[in-house]
């Protein structure tokens, strides 16, 4: 059994995971990321399903685009975790 810790509380002792207590929606009891809010065992799945898809496709649009992702990433250095704040996390705290 795993001990039930807030996204919050986790944020604050500077924990990387989380643990609702309650199945995801795919119903695996499992622990959660504290950036994400995703569910390890929908994430460990869906990496082992598309590794080869998603590095194909990386790998294509890296070549395209260079200096692109550099670039913006340079302008935007904390998009991810305020896009993540903002659309994925709030109805699942
Ligand atoms: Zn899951």
């Amino acid at each position: 059994m795993k001990e039930i810790i807030s996204r919050k509380e986790a944020k604050v002792l500077g924990l990387t995971h989380y643990f609702t207590g309650k199945p995801c929606s795919r119903g695996h009891l499992s622990l959660r990321y504290v950036t994400t809010c995703q569910c390890v065992e929908c994430l460990n799945k869906w990496q082992i399903e598309n590794a080869d898809k998603k590095k194909e496709y990386g790998q294509r649009w890296r070549d395209r685009n260079p200096d692109y992702i550099k670039t913006w990433k340079q302008e935007n250095p904390n998009w991810y975790s305020e896009w993540i704040e903002e659309n994925t996390c709030t109805s699942q705290n």
